[in-house]
């Protein structure tokens, strides 16, 4: 032990990387959301061997200005909030000025983004975190991150990644979500060279949703609408005629913000009574808007855990809505002749 001193920033940022980026797949939910939250309406997803040998995420969105780049890799520094006031009416999904300080820190790291206003872009290099190069490129509006040799520098969590199918069916299903979360903007998936999927930009739900899953889901879709107290919950939850072994296709956002709600799966299913075979789960896609100043996303920094205020309110209402959409289809009627 030595005296009590200040670490340095490498090792800050070595350790808050620990907290942000978990795996390949939390890499893929930060920068796609730094994509959502730069406007962009087409992003493309490419990865190779899980994420662990490429990530790649490539935006149409409003870019970095050339004299903001570099500090868009220092930690803590973010566009997106000015006050801890600001944490009460947040519309970004990133708020924390933390996810390209600590990728930069485990990995090697090219960033290519141009702004309206520039007619050329700026391409930085970063390796462990230290810039290597940084150079004026021609190059469309928009943003390219490329992200490979991920833990070159922190051999213990590179012996924790999984195997490339584990961590890379990990990204599918981050990546399916964000492209849920957003039904204006076009998601292009590519896994190691192979094109998965393509959402629509069509502001229709329903087509994000057949873009991304088989046709027996599909069918079974009832739409939910339902507004209360200041609450609205629009999506789409399964009839009786499907269901799954596992909560996988229960994908819940908060203001566009994909969030992982235990109680909130419970509430869902609550609405079903007794009607599904035990341990079957209905697919449900619902999305939640509230005033933000009554969600608190500043729970962890992977930033999908929230606390609502009144929590049971809320969820009473998850449960009323995905109810009401079952009723208004006579399921309801089915469930009081079984019971
Ligand atoms: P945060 O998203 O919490 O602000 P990040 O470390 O993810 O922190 O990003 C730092 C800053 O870099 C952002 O606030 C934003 O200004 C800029 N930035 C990151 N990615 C993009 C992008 N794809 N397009 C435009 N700006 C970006
Ligand atoms: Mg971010």
């Amino acid at each position: 032990m030595t005296k009590i001193h200040l670490l340095d920033n490498e090792t800050i940022n070595k350790i808050a990387a620990g907290e942000v980026i978990e795996s390949p797949k939390s890499i893929v939910k930060e920068l796609v959301e730094n994509s959502i939250d730069a406007g962009a309406d087409e992003i493309t997803v490419e990865i190779k061997n899980g994420g662990k040998s490429l990530i790649r995420i490539t935006d149409n969105g409003k870019g970095i200005e050339k004299d903001e780049v570099e500090d868009a890799f220092k930690r803590h520094c973010t566009s997106k909030i000015s006050t801890s006031d600001d944490l009460n009416s947040l519309y970004t999904l990133g708020f924390r000025g933390e996810a390209l300080a600590s990728i930069a820190s485990v990995s090697h790291v090219e960033l290519i983004t141009r702004t309206g206003g520039d007619s050329y872009g700026t391409k930085i290099t970063l390796k462990g975190g230290e810039i290597i190069s940084k150079e004026d490129i021609g190059c469309p509006v928009g943003t390219i991150i490329t992200v490979t040799d991920l833990f070159f520098n922190v051999p213990a969590r590179k012996k924790f990644l999984k195997s490339d199918a584990s961590e890379s069916g990990n990204i599918n299903e981050i990546v399916v979500s964000l492209a849920l979360s957003k039904e204006n903007i076009s998601f292009k998936y590519i896994n190691n060279g192979n094109v998965i999927f393509r959402t629509p930009k069509t502001n229709n739900f329903l087509n994000t949703i057949s873009s991304l899953y088989e046709k027996d889901m599909y069918n079974s879709l009832l739409k939910v609408d339902y507004e209360n107290n200041g609450i609205t919950i629009t999506g789409y939850t399964t009839n009786l005629n499907y269901y799954r072994g596992n909560r996988k296709q229960q994908i819940v956002f908060v203001n566009s913000r994909l969030i992982k709600h235990k109680r909130i799966n419970y509430f869902i299913e609550a609405a079903y009574n007794t009607l599904l075979p035990k341990s079957k789960y209905p697919a449900c896609f619902l999305k939640i808007k509230i005033d933000p100043s009554l969600v608190d996303v500043n729970v962890h920094p992977a930033k999908t855990e929230v606390r609502f205020q009144n929590e049971d309110n809320i969820l009473n209402e998850v449960k009323r809505s995905v109810y009401s959409a079952l009723n208004s289809n006579n399921i309801m009627k089915e469930i009081k002749k079984e019971t």
